[in-house]
C-alpha cells in the first residue's frame, strides 16, 4: 500500500474547503491515516519546497504557506501517489479540469488550494518532515474486495 502527503493550503483553510477534500479522499477509498491543523514555519515551508529554491516565485511561495494555517493529512492506498495528483488535477487551476479539486476550487497558480506528493520518494520526505511517526495511525478496516 501507498502513503500520500496530501496538505488543503491556507487558501483552502480559509475557504472552508477541508471538509470538501477530506470526503473526496474518503470517497475514494482511500485510508486516512493522519491528520492536523497546524502552522508551517518558515524552516519547513523552506524544506517542503527546497526543489524550487531557485524559482522567481519561491519567497512568494514560502510567504503564503506560512501566512496561515494548513491542513495536512496522510492518504493511504493503492497508487495513492499517482491517483490523488489526478484528483488535484494541474498545477494551474486555470488548466486543471472541471472535477478536480483545483479545477473546481481554484482560479491562480499560487493559490491552488492543495499540495500533493509527486513521486513516492517525496510523499517518503514530505509525511516525515510534518508528521512523527505516533501521529501516524494503523488500523484495519472492515473491508473486503468490494466495499471499500
Ligand atoms: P505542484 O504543487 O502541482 O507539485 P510545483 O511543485 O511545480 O506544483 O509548484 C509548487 C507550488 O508552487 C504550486 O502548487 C504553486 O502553488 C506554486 N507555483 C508554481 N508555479 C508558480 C508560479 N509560476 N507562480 C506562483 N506560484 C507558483
Ligand atoms: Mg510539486
Amino acid at each position: 500500500m501507498e502513503r500520500t502527503f496530501i496538505m488543503v493550503k491556507p487558501d483552502g483553510v480559509q475557504r472552508n474547503i477541508v471538509g470538501d477534500v477530506v470526503t473526496r479522499f474518503e470517497k475514494k477509498g482511500f485510508q486516512l491515516v493522519g491528520a492536523k491543523l497546524m502552522n508551517v514555519s518558515e524552516d519547513l515551508a523552506k524544506e517542503h519546497y527546497k526543489e524550487h529554491k531557485e524559482k522567481p516565485f519561491f519567497g512568494e511561495l514560502v510567504d503564503f504557506i506560512t501566512s496561515s494555517p494548513v491542513f495536512a493529512m496522510v492518504w493511504e492506498g493503492e497508487n495513492a501517489v499517482t491517483v490523488a495528483r489526478k484528483m488535484l488535477g494541474k498545477t494551474n487551476p486555470a488548466e486543471a479540469e472541471v472535477g478536480t479539486i483545483r479545477g473546481d476550487y481554484g482560479l491562480q497558480v499560487a493559490k491552488n488550494v492543495v499540495h500533493g506528493s509527486d513521486s513516492n520518494e517525496s510523499a517518503t520526505r514530505e509525511i516525515s518532515l510534518f508528521f512523527n511517526e505516533s501521529e501516524l495511525v494503523n488500523y484495519t478496516k472492515l473491508i473486503n474486495d468490494w466495499v471499500y
